[in-house]
Formats: C-alpha cells, structure tokens, sequence
C-alpha cells in the first residue's frame, strides 16, 4: 500500500468512492464498495490492515493485494 491511503478508515470511503484491490501475485484487479465489505469487518479498520485480510478470488493468495481509493464514475 501507498502511503496515501493507508490509515484511511473503511467508514470514510464515501458512496462517490470505491477501493481497487490489485493482487500482487496474479495481477487481478477487483473493485470493492464499502456496502460489499461483509458486516464483520469493522468499518474502524485501516486500510493498511484491511488488505491483508483480502484473499485473492482468483488465486486464492491472502495478504497479496494492495489498495487503492478510486472516485466511483457516473
Ligand atoms: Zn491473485
């Protein structure tokens, strides 16, 4: 993760925000709205700790991604 964002709580991703999570190991991109983020992730967690939770849908890999906050377009 880019310093930028790292101690960016998930509660202050607005709805005009989105995250892109890049994997580091296939190089899969996913984009994650804060309403898919499941119910038991606090929403007080930092981004920096919240991607090493991710697992990868495509390979399966956890603590690979890396993320980023995006303006959601439209
Ligand atoms: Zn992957």
């Amino acid at each position: 993760m880019q310093g930028a964002f790292q101690h960016v709580r998930l509660r202050e991703i607005s709805r005009r925000e989105m995250l892109v999570a890049s994997c580091h190991a296939c190089g899969h991109r996913n984009n994650i709205y804060p309403a898919d983020v499941p119910a038991k992730i606090s929403r007080e967690i930092q981004l920096a700790a919240f991607e090493k939770q991710l697992r990868c849908r495509r390979c399966g890999q956890r603590g690979r991604a890396s993320i980023t906050v995006m303006q959601v377009k439209g």
